[in-house]
């Protein structure tokens, strides 16, 4: 089907964002899950786990980042176990993920320094975690918001892209979007929201042409920044 112009309309409901996450539950229901909550739904779910997996997340696909995960966990899920690997052991576990060189070298110093310098525990502070090498603010809110079960928004592209499309936000980058959501969504919602939004922008609201015409978010949408849409 071509792509078509978006009618002009001011045919809206006023946004409202418990009803919004009602029709996330229901959109994304029989969708696969962001990696993170997949190998947290395994159980995979402590602090360690959250922070080594989500940096193998970075630029891997879900599909792969489970596997590579349950492969790497099923030899150390912990820091000291982590430390103790030979690199090139490390590296070959990674087999499949993206970087896996330099992601094994900061996964190897992430857990020497988690040993050395914090006990063999997991500090839980987005500053602390940022401190790694490798940790930005996306991979540090995850591990605190699924890892330690603190609020804590983690912004990727997706939910950078739809909570702006929706109009919730009006913020230029992800850091900014993190910034606006943390002053304006619900703390009850700080965890789900990238649970939600991930498979939702994965398959409805993608970047180019979003599926708007059966998208349940449509009567709430403003859809700002949208063009053409399916
Ligand atoms: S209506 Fe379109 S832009 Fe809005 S959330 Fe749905 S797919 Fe995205």
């Amino acid at each position: 089907m071509p792509p078509r112009a978006l009618p002009v309309t001011a045919d809206k409901e006023p946004f409202d964002i418990d009803e919004a996450f009602r029709r996330l539950r229901q959109a994304v229901a029989d969708l696969p899950k962001a990696a993170m909550f997949a190998l947290r739904d395994r159980g995979y779910d402590s602090p360690f786990e959250q922070l080594v997996g989500s940096l193998i997340s970075a630029r891997t696909r879900d599909e792969t980042t489970v596997a590579v995960c349950e492969r790497l966990f099923a030899v150390a899920r912990t820091p000291a176990d982590m430390a103790a690997l030979p690199e090139a052991e490390l590296i070959r576990l990674l087999n499949g993920a993206t970087f896996p060189e330099p992601k094994a070298r900061d996964i190897l110093a992430l857990s020497h320094r988690i040993v050395a310098e914090h006990g063999g525990a997991v500090p839980d502070t987005l500053e602390e975690l940022m401190a790694f090498h490798g940790v930005g603010p996306k991979i540090a809110a995850l591990t605190m918001a699924v890892g330690f079960g603190m609020p804590a928004v983690a912004v990727d592209v997706h939910v950078h892209r739809i909570t702006n499309r929706w109009g919730f936000v009006a913020a230029p980058t992800p850091e900014r979007t993190m910034v606006a959501l943390m002053a304006t969504l619900p703390r009850h919602y700080w965890v789900e929201i990238n649970e939600r939004l991930v498979p939702f922008g994965k398959w409805i609201c993608t970047g180019e042409r979003p599926r708007c015409s059966t998208c349940l978010m449509l009567s709430m949408c403003r859809q700002v920044g949208v063009t053409t849409h399916r």
